[in-house]
């Protein structure tokens, strides 16, 4: 880290030196012009959801236009990559949640390090997900999905947003729970997902509250399930997983803002504030609590929380996914 720090002093002295400012008067500066949030989904899933809630706040904070831009495709890689490889000028960041530590063991061939070529700037907040069905088929608990799925293994399908995305990894670990393998449709995002599974066209999407609390509360999907360890107050007559004969099935999916490596210091930290002033704003807890999101703690909304988080998840997944055999090229 000592050669990074140096590095960014250097890139800052230079800066300074060719338009003659002082580091300090470049960092009041920053932004001169619009920002733009890189989410690696579809537009209207979650990460496009969290993003956008967010961009209001960095908007107002940094008193400069906020872009929200989808860069979907490959669970969140494609626009991985799009930021690892993005000038590293403080204009373009990366809204990316849990699959940032899984996507090293599932893509072989993934062309950027999460650790290494990008700078993280925080965490912002944690999202649940809930188990659906689509309201034909012929179930209405977990209890009668299960023998459901053993009779109809072969005709059943599972929706998610690609290798790596929340919903994969929730699919995942409910067909290794319940020990049936299931054909699996990706789609760039949940979103186009959700479509298909209000269409009848998939049967099963395991989803972010984000894109499911409004489909539930209209009676558009059966919900069988939350992953949280206690039930929602937002959906309090749905089930938790493990209370259903799933004990410990848990699904908590973080997000991270992302720069490109070699940001400069002055506009990390701008950024850094930007996101603790909305971790702590009313109105976006507000919204993200109307589905059963929390803001992180102002401790996890730093470079290190960040850092120190993915760390352990990439340790964590990396031989769960190794032994489950899944990855991609
Ligand atoms: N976050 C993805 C999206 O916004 C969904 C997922 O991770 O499953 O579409």
């Amino acid at each position: 880290m000592k050669f990074l720090g140096a590095t960014r002093w250097v890139g800052l002295s230079i800066c300074s030196a060719i338009f003659g400012l002082p580091a300090a008067a470049m960092a009041q500066q920053y932004p001169t012009r619009p920002v733009t949030v890189v989410v690696p989904f579809a537009a209207g899933g979650p990460t496009d959801t969290m993003a956008r809630l967010m961009a209001q706040q960095f908007q107002a904070y940094l008193k400069q236009t906020v872009v929200v831009e989808n860069a979907p495709g490959a669970g969140g890689t494609i626009g991985g990559t799009k930021v690892a490889r993005a000038t590293p000028d403080g204009y373009t960041v990366l809204l990316m949640h849990i699959g940032m530590s899984t996507a090293p063991a599932l893509y072989k061939k993934l062309q950027f390090d999460p650790l290494k070529d990008l700078e993280p700037i925080g965490q912002v907040a944690d999202v649940p997900m809930t188990l659906l069905v689509r309201n034909t088929l012929p179930v209405t608990s977990l209890k009668d999905l299960i023998p459901y799925l053993k009779a109809n293994r072969d005709k059943i399908t599972v929706a998610n947003a690609g290798l790596g995305a929340a919903s994969h990894l929730c699919g995942l670990l409910f067909m290794s729970r319940i020990g049936i393998d299931l054909t699996t449709v990706a789609y760039k995002g949940t979103a186009p997902a959700m479509n298909d599974l209000l269409g009848g066209q998939v049967d099963i999407l395991c989803d972010q509250t984000s894109n499911t609390v409004s489909q539930i509360k209209a009676g558009k999907v059966k919900v069988l399930g939350v992953t949280t360890p206690k039930r929602l107050a937002q959906l309090p007559e749905v089930p938790t997983l493990a209370e259903q004969g799933l004990p410990g099935f848990e699904l908590n999916v973080w997000h991270g803002l992302y720069a490109p490596r070699g940001t400069p210091k002055a506009a990390l930290d701008r950024l850094n504030q930007a996101l603790n002033v909305t971790i702590k704003d009313p109105t976006f807890n507000a919204r993200i609590a109307e589905f059963g999101a929390v803001s992180v703690a102002p401790a996890l909304a730093t470079p290190e929380g960040l850092r120190s988080h993915l760390t352990k998840e990439i340790a964590l997944w990396g031989p769960i996914i190794s032994k489950a055999g899944v990855f991609a090229d």
